[in-house]
């Protein structure tokens, strides 16, 4: 018998790769809250609207994309997919707001020779410098300082320090190049630079044939006259996807289809301790306790570590160092179409000290009657705007104001909204912080060495993207077999 602890995505997710393989029946899955989805939730404003309250798009690339579109594929939600195109501007226009003005992130290659802001110089001169620049043997570093090393402080201020704010809410002067950035860390400690890395990559290594790993390998087609999801998200360029009604449908059909197959989910059935026996793993929650063959834990990994502290306080240790921050995301709702351009949204520098990390804009993502904005704060930051995120039951009225003071300046809007949302998002994104690949090998060799039935998935430990948990639970479960 399995427990899967957690029925957000990744949960969802390893209790759906787990009914593939009989010998881990049966399977029941524990959720804490009175709700499937954890951190995937959408709302419908009054006029019909869809609010994302976590995430919105996704990338079909690679692995992990494929994996995911071939789950939508079994869900039965291809046909709720929007994919948007490489050269849609809702995934190539993405601005940098800077010095009072919106600048486009510098995606093709006019700023080669020419200096476009946010940049400070033409590209080939960042990049004749990088070449030339000293590398060093290193372990692992922060995003910030790896750039700012290798390519000076103004593209590490006002390129990767906002990418870090749209991808993790974070602070690219602790988050670590090496999980984040793996390739560009590669490229400086096997080629010297970043640059002669890639050119080495794109000429070399993608021609070496890679032997798949178990998880990754696709079951053959039934039917090959239809094109799967993923063969058209190759075939057309897909740059993202998002889905039509909101991005919920995706656990609210995973946790259909397990209630189909008879998995038990127990809702509010929130974890206290997982104990180690002989016999098996004893899950106590409140009065109730019970013993299961393994645990699959998709929990954040801040809250497993409470969970085994007694009886392995240096696992506790190890799992209660990835830190996790607060995001304030705020959903605006304005009659018509008010915004002055066509785009994915942009995002703002930290340095800029402004109380939002960036701006989504969702009805030119999928498009709307009206407009449709996602404003997104606090992260790292929370604490410096907001105050302590530990005492927030008043400060909601508060956010909406700073959020539309914000969106009508830099956006020029005049109009007031006719429908918002706001949601405080408690620890909901973990840090990739400097060392995170050494710290998730040390909590792995921990549990193999003392031979814990523990498989660990979800954002906590390989990704913060839906494809990345989605995989985890995939990997985690194909590790049990
Ligand atoms: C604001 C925001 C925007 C995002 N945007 C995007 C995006 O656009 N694209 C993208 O790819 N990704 C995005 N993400 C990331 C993605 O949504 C998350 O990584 C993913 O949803 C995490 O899923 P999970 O199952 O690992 O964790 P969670 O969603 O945290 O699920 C964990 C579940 O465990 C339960 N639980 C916790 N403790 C216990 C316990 N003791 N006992 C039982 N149950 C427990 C919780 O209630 C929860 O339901 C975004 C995330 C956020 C927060």
């Amino acid at each position: 018998m399995t427990a899967v602890l957690g029925g957000g995505l990744s949960g969802l997710s390893a209790a759906y790769y787990a009914l593939e393989n009989p010998k881990l029946a049966p399977v029941i899955l524990l959720e804490a809250s009175s709700r499937l989805g954890g951190w995937v939730q959408s709302k419908k404003s009054p006029s019909g609207a869809v609010f994302e309250l976590g995430p919105r798009t996704i990338r079909p690339r690679g692995d992990t994309g494929q994996n995911t579109l071939n789950l939508i594929d079994d869900l039965k939600l291809g046909t709720k997919l929007r994919p948007i195109a490489v050269n849609d501007p809702a995934a190539s226009n993405k601005f940098i707001y800077t010095n009072n003005k919106l600048h486009p992130l510098p995606i093709s290659l006019k700023p080669l020779f020419r200096t476009c802001p946010p940049l400070n110089e033409p590209l080939i001169s960042t990049i004749w410098r990088e070449i030339r620049q000293p590398s060093i043997i290193n372990k692992d570093e922060s995003l910030y300082s790896f750039i700012e090393r290798r390519v000076g402080s103004h593209i590490a201020d006002y390129i990767i320090s906002p990418m870090i704010c749209g991808i993790c809410a974070g602070d690219a002067k602790e988050i670590s190049v090496k999980f984040l950035m793996p390739s560009l860390f590669r490229a400086e400690q096997l080629h010297g630079s970043i640059f002669r890395g890639m050119i080495h990559e794109r000429l070399f290594d993608q021609m070496k044939p890679k032997k798949p790993e178990p998880w990754e390998i696709v079951p053959e087609k039934t039917d090959k006259s239809i094109m799967s999801s993923a063969e058209r998200a190759q075939k057309s360029n897909w740059a993202i996807w998002a889905l039509d009604g909101g991005m919920e449908q995706l656990p609210q059909a995973l946790a259909s289809k397990l209630y189909h197959k008879h998995l038990h989910i127990r809702l509010g059935i929130d974890c206290k301790e997982i104990f180690f026996k002989p016999e098996g793993v004893e899950v106590r929650a409140g009065d109730q306790s019970k013993t299961y063959e393994r645990v699959v834990s998709s929990i954040p990994a801040k809250k497993l570590a409470r969970l085994v502290e007694n009886q392995h306080p240096d696992l506790a240790n190890e799992l209660g160092a990835i830190p996790s921050v607060t995001v304030a995301v705020v959903n605006l709702e304005f009659a018509g179409h008010v915004l002055p351009i066509d785009a994915f949204g942009f995002l703002v520098p930290p340095k800029e000290e402004l109380p939002i990390l960036g701006v989504i804009f969702d009805s030119c993502i999928i498009k709307q009657e009206s407009t449709v904005l996602t404003v997104m704060m606090g992260g790292a930051w929370f604490d410096k705007y907001f105050g302590n995120s530990e005492n927030l039951s008043t400060i909601n009225d508060h956010l909406l104001s700073v959020a539309l003071d914000q969106v009508k300046s830099i956006l020029n809007i005049k109009a007031t909204p006719i429908s918002s949302n706001v949601s405080i998002l408690k620890d909901c994104i973990p840090q990739y912080i400097v060392g995170h690949n050494e710290r998730v090998d040390r909590i792995k060799n921990y549990i193999l060495e003392n031979k814990l039935p523990l498989y660990l998935c979800g954002a906590s430990y390989d990704g913060i993207g839906v494809n990345d948990v989605i995989f985890s639970a995939k990997k985690a479960v194909s590790s049990i077999a």
